[in-house]
């Protein structure tokens, strides 16, 4: 257990203050206070806490309340940008210095930091760690040194940035300034890594769990194209709503975007291929575009932090639980319910085991690949509450079954599968294990292709022995074989399917075995699954949707995107709460002074005239 409060009571009671004053926020999220108090008390802290846990507020808030410059290391631009922007509009004193400010822009930012006049700076690690950099902050009062995304200093991580590793020295160079490290990354050995190259043995540890309880998640079978089960999945449940689709490949990442353009939804692609400017512009606009879905690659993510991202869907598998823990909580980072819904199919993973095997990694790293890949599998497999597996897999256990996750919602049917298995199996074996899966459901199905015949597989007793099934249902019985660890797949590269030691039993008709059904995503189990109408929450959606434009062209006159002016959630509780004057709007949580003294007056004018 955390001790409580370690800082002296007025310097947190001023804390508390600010964050009604300035961020406009009623109370501290879990955790944050604890953290905020052990800065405040001048030691240093480690924050592991999953995306949309309040993380940047664990430095924000100290860095205005302790005297000095708090200094917040981060590796992406973009993201830095987006914090300054959203600092601004909460009247703080906050600039970034990064290789993309023009020079005369960085000179003023630099003469700021030497009058002291900026609450907060945020740094590129390769800028800070020149010696001039490191100079001019010897002669500049210090409130904290934070360093974001701290799993990047990790080479067991998932995302490693040699340029991290420097950041070692900031402990020597700084003794006096408390310094916090902070990642949404959980396995033990990242922490166990980022605590001994930071130099955090000190640091206190906030751990925090790795649930998302706004987070529906959801698997569905891939049938054939997945665009068209995408397009479905977003006419029904997310039309108009801001979304990321994450795919596997530049070339899938181009034509799901295409797709859904052609298809009336506005969608843009984000993949690294593309020129530094264009990725630019789709940030921009995925920032402030109302109902923009981005289309990107799988490694693509870090660095978007807009909160009311209302689904992330997977069109490809990604590579280990971690990564889809991460790019489903971009999702829902406001507390409303979002979705993280993926397709996957058995190409998914012999596509990525292709890239681990192929891949230059040392045998060790590999394996480990693998494994995390494994995990990925059983839990698109698992007929369990999928929150369940997924936290498990971060160490933690669920009392309960979640109720919000596909299985949770409508458990699975499962069917008595022996003889198909047995079948499957033995197409496996009779072909000499040197076949994929496409090859074996087409010797099932009896398809004379001109594979089969080259290979003289028409003359096979399992040819054409499995008319019970269409290769759709075919694909799903191999897909589940490895899954569950009766097959394995080859390390060729080409999905070659091997019997395991497991697959004898169930040949050998000693074992029966109960498959799922095959789970099709749209259909009967729509209602079920669907998110549950917002609208007992919103007893007046003329009036949201009247505050909405509202805020609409507020952003516009003072060029941020909508979410900086208000949330959803707030825009949401004015909505509901109907405040008739500056008192009572300020309650509403979100309004803080500046935006009260901006806007106030606007909305409740609006308000007045709606009624
Ligand atoms: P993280 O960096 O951990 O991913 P953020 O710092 O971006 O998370 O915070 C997620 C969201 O939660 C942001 O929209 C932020 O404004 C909001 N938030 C943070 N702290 C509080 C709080 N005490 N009360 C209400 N909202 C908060
Ligand atoms: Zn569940």
């Amino acid at each position: 257990m955390l001790t409580p409060v370690e800082c002296d009571p007025p310097t947190l009671e001023r804390a508390r203050a600010t964050l009604a004053e300035v961020f406009g926020f009623p109370g501290f999220r879990a955790g944050q206070e604890e953290v905020v108090a052990a800065l405040l008390a001048g030691r240093d802290a480690f924050v592991v806490w999953p995306t949309g846990g309040g993380k940047s507020l664990c430095y924000q808030l100290p860095a205005l309340v302790r005297s000095g410059t708090g200094v917040v290391v981060s590796p992406l631009i973009a993201l830095m940008q987006d914090q300054v922007a959203a600092l601004a509009e909460l009247g703080v004193a906050a600039a970034a210095c990064h290789s993309n400010l023009p020079p005369g822009e960085l000179v003023g930012v630099e003469r700021r930091l030497r009058r002291g006049e900026l609450d907060l700076l945020y740094v590129a690690p390769e800028r800070l760690l020149t010696e001039r950099f490191l100079a001019l902050l010897d002669g500049v009062p210090l409130a904290l040194i934070a360093i974001d995304e701290a799993h990047c200093v990790s080479q067991w991580g998932h995302d490693f940035r040699p340029e991290y590793l420097g950041l070692s020295v900031l402990a020597e160079r700084f003794p006096g300034v408390p310094r916090l490290a902070l990642t949404a990354t959980a396995d033990p050995p990242t922490r166990r890594e980022i605590v001994a190259r930071l130099g955090l043995d000190g640091a206190r540890l906030f751990l925090a769990s790795f649930d998302r309880p706004n987070l529906r998640y959801r698997v569905v079978d891939k049938l054939g194209d997945p665009g068209r089960q995408l397009l479905a999945f977003l006419a029904s449940e997310h039309a108009g709503h801001c979304g990321i689709v994450y795919r596997f490949s530049r070339a899938k990442v181009e034509q799901t975007a295409d797709w859904l353009t052609a298809h009336g939804v506005p969608a843009l692609a984000y993949h690294a291929g593309m020129e530094p400017e264009a990725r630019r512009a789709v940030l921009d606009r995925f920032r402030s575009d109302d109902g923009v879905v981005v289309v990107a690659t799988i490694a693509f993510g870090m660095g978007i932090d807009r909160p009311d991202v209302r689904f992330v869907a997977h069109l490809d598998l990604p590579r280990s639980l971690e990564a889809y823990h991460q790019e489903t909580g971009r999702a829902g980072r406001d507390g409303e319910p979002a979705d993280a819904w993926m397709v996957w199919g058995l190409q998914d993973v012999v596509n990525l085991r292709r890239l681990i095997d192929a891949g230059g990694a040392e045998a060790e790293r590999k394996q480990i690949e693998r494994r995390k890949l494994d995990a990925v599998v059983g839990y698109g497999e698992t007929t369990e509450c999928r929150r369940r597996v997924l936290l498990r897999y971060f160490g933690e256990e669920l009392p309960e079954p979640c109720g919000n996750c596909d299985n949770c919602l409508q458990p699975t049917a499962t069917w008595d599968a022996t003889v198909p298995a047995q079948k499957a199996l033995s197409a496996v074996y009779r072909t000499g294990e040197r076949f994929g899966a496409m090859h074996l459901v087409d010797l099932l199905r009896g398809e004379a292709t001109e594979k089969i015949q080259r290979h003289g597989h028409d003359r096979l007793p399992t040819f054409g022995v499995g008319g019970e099934l269409d290769a759709k249902e075919w694909r799903t019985v191999f897909r589940q074989l490895v899954a569950r660890g009766y097959l394995e797949i080859e390390t060729d590269g080409f999905g070659v399917l091997r019997l395991a030691p497991r697959a004898w039993p169930v040949l050998r008709g000693q074992e029966r075995l109960a498959l799922r059904v095959l789970r099709r995503p749209e259909g009967r189990r729509r209602k079920v699954a669907t998110a549950p109408p917002a609208a007992e929450l919103l007893p007046d959606a003329a009036r949201y949707e009247a505050l909405r434009a509202l805020r609409k062209e507020l952003a516009a006159a003072a060029g941020v995107p909508p979410y900086l002016v208000f949330h959803d959630r707030t825009l949401r509780e004015i909505a509901l709460r109907v405040p008739a004057t500056l008192a009572q709007l300020a309650e509403v949580p979100g309004i803080g002074a500046k935006k009260l003294e901006r806007y106030g007056e606007r909305v409740l004018r609006l308000l007045a005239e709606h009624g």
